[in-house]
């Protein structure tokens, strides 16, 4: 239990340890330049433990930023509490969105999340639809992660257990917080319970737009005149310079399916799936840590910004 719990906050503090470094500036743009230039704006929401940007320069969304707005796409990321409910995460992202739809005198907004952001954004599309044009996650756990129900099992309500990982948790996530230069209240066990089976289930239920009817299948492309989408990879080891492999390779033995190290092959479907097995694990989806992916894979950017050039070309 204990070299679990370090293996998942190691997972996230990898992603939070390269400080300093700052995400490649969008370059002149001199062809292609509207190919990424969507109708209405891009909003990025990050996962769990995830923020926007450390410090103010070391991006979640690493060099993904730069390449979407390179050909044209107006671009926004958010951020909400590192670790709490979807539904408190999601209520934290619509006060955003509200604000960026005054901002650009658009009515919508292309939400894009990644892992846990994959969530917030369909809570979002089922209480605010006015709001959005499209949904799209990138290595969401729709039905749930083995290693959330894992950890879950072996928590139980109440115990010292449960008070110490709520203590690390919400620490990390505070931690991080003030390190972005926000201070969103943070709630560890609500987070996990969340991202377990029963809690996608229940989830599920109430907010079931896009989700597959089937344990592996696509769902409906397009719910009240919100298109849905999803993609995530299946690779573990991509990298070896990259120094979070080897936590995503422990944590993907609590998988039984094919799985990115944190989200599962079937798990990750929503409505049309562009793809389920990029070789790509559960960092490389966000190009993390410093763009260190796999160079036999397509980059993450590229893969962006073919989804919004899919997004403009839907009209969106
Ligand atoms: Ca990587």
């Amino acid at each position: 239990m204990r070299g679990t719990m370090r293996t998942v906050v190691s997972a996230l503090v990898a992603a939070a340890v390269v400080l300093g470094a700052s995400a490649p500036a969008a370059a002149f743009c001199v062809f292609n330049c509207n190919y990424t230039k969507t109708k209405y704006p891009i909003v990025l929401e990050h996962g769990l433990g995830g923020f926007d940007e450390l410090f103010g320069v070391y991006s979640y969304w690493f060099g993904i930023v730069g390449a979407l707005e390179d050909g044209g796409a107006r671009v926004f990321t958010t951020t909400v509490s590192q670790l709490n409910s979807t539904e408190a995460r999601g209520e934290q992202l619509i006060d955003q969105i509200e604000t960026i739809t005054a901002l650009t005198g658009k009515p919508k907004v292309n939400l894009i999340g990644h892992s846990h952001g994959g969530l917030d954004i369909r809570y979002v599309a089922a209480v605010r639809p006015d709001l959005v044009a499209s949904v799209s996650s990138v290595a969401t756990p729709h039905k749930g992660a083995a290693l959330a129900d894992y950890l879950r099992a072996n928590v139980k309500d109440g115990s010292f257990t449960e008070a110490v990982l709520a203590y690390f948790a919400n620490s990390l996530g505070t931690v991080i917080g003030l390190l972005t230069g926000h201070s969103n209240p943070q709630d560890g066990i609500a987070a996990l319970s969340s991202l377990t089976s029963s809690g996608l289930a229940a989830f599920n239920a109430q907010y079931p737009q896009g989700v597959p009817a089937s344990a592996c299948g696509s769902g409906a492309a397009s719910v009240n005149g919100i298109r849905y989408y999803s993609w995530s990879g299946t690779g573990i080891l991509t990298n070896a310079l990259d120094v979070s492999d080897s936590s995503l390779a422990l944590s993907s033995f609590f998988y039984p399916e094919a799985n990115d190290g944190l989200v599962g092959k079937c798990s990750s479907h929503l409505g049309t799936v562009i793809r389920d097995n990029y070789f790509q694990n559960h960092l490389d989806e966000v190009n993390q840590i410093l763009g260190l992916v796999s160079i036999f894979e397509s980059s993450p950017p590229s893969i962006f910004r073919a989804h919004a050039n899919r997004l403009k070309a839907a009209g969106l």
